[in-house]
């Protein structure tokens, strides 16, 4: 063990507290946290868990920017801006696992998956965070029809831009950061980063399980809410949104390994 992982080790155990501390994370989140981070130390260095907090950074930040303006929002998505293990998971778990793959295969093109997985989880991030504080109602991607802030499906022009912006965030850091990254392979990241966000907008717009609650009438993609169990209205049961995040950063993982296979 290099004194590259202690300062790792000593940096994953103070993100994932200071996560916890400051409201981030849940107890569950901060492990998760944790275990994700280890992972990516252990696959791509101090460079991808660099990449990790700069997403995790950025998403927590924006999180809690205007924060009181989008607690319908909040309410709508069924996910608080504290992030429990199975948020973690869904955003960390797919470039943990390229991390790993690319230590195991000694290939880049796993690292350069890693990268793109992140930049999915970034720009989706982004987008929900920044996209709601847009004037306007966002439109309905198929239908284009106005529909309330927090719906998935929904897309704005704030929320299309902060999506961009994010995707090329963890592409640029990429080009600095990861060896052997060409200014074409960050592009790729990007494009693949973008393309994860847009694929999880369109899920989460048609097939993704939609809940209503019984007692106040709120469209929300919650279990629960009133204190009571939501009845589902559409979409398929079990695709959750944890689900749809967790796919779109998997083909944002894959689109670079097929590219340059
Ligand atoms: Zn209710």
């Amino acid at each position: 063990m290099g004194i590259e992982f202690i300062f790792s080790f000593i940096g994953i155990v103070g993100g994932a507290a200071a996560g916890w501390k400051l409201k981030f994370l849940t107890a569950s989140g901060a492990r998760m946290a944790f275990l994700v981070g280890s992972l990516i130390v252990l696959g791509s260095g101090i460079q991808g868990l660099m990449l990790l907090f700069l997403f995790f950074i950025t998403s927590s930040l924006f999180s809690a920017f205007r924060k009181e303006e989008k607690a319908g929002v909040e309410e709508k998505l069924a996910k608080s801006s504290t992030r429990d293990w199975e948020q973690v998971a869904a955003n960390g778990g797919v470039p943990a696992i390229f991390a790993i793959l690319a230590l195991w295969t000694g290939d880049d093109v796993w690292t350069m998956g890693f990268a793109a997985a992140i930049a999915s989880a970034n720009s989706d991030t982004w987008a929900s965070e920044i996209g709601p504080l847009w004037k306007e109602a966002p439109r309905h991607f198929l239908t284009f029809r106005k529909v309330e802030r927090g719906t998935s499906g929904g897309v704005s022009i704030l929320g299309t831009g902060a999506s961009a912006g994010g995707a090329l965030l963890i592409a640029g850091a990429s080009l600095l950061l990861l060896p052997g990254t060409s200014l074409g392979g960050a592009g790729v990241i990007a494009a693949a980063g973008f393309l994860g966000s847009v694929f999880d907008t369109v899920i989460g717009g048609t097939i993704q399980s939609r809940s209503v609650c019984p007692e106040c009438g709120l469209e929300t993609e919650s279990h629960a809410h009133c204190g009571m169990a939501t009845v589902h209205t559409g979409g398929i049961p079990w695709m959750t949104n944890e689900l749809v995040n967790f796919l779109s950063c998997l083909l944002a993982g894959i689109l670079p390994v097929l590219f340059f296979w």
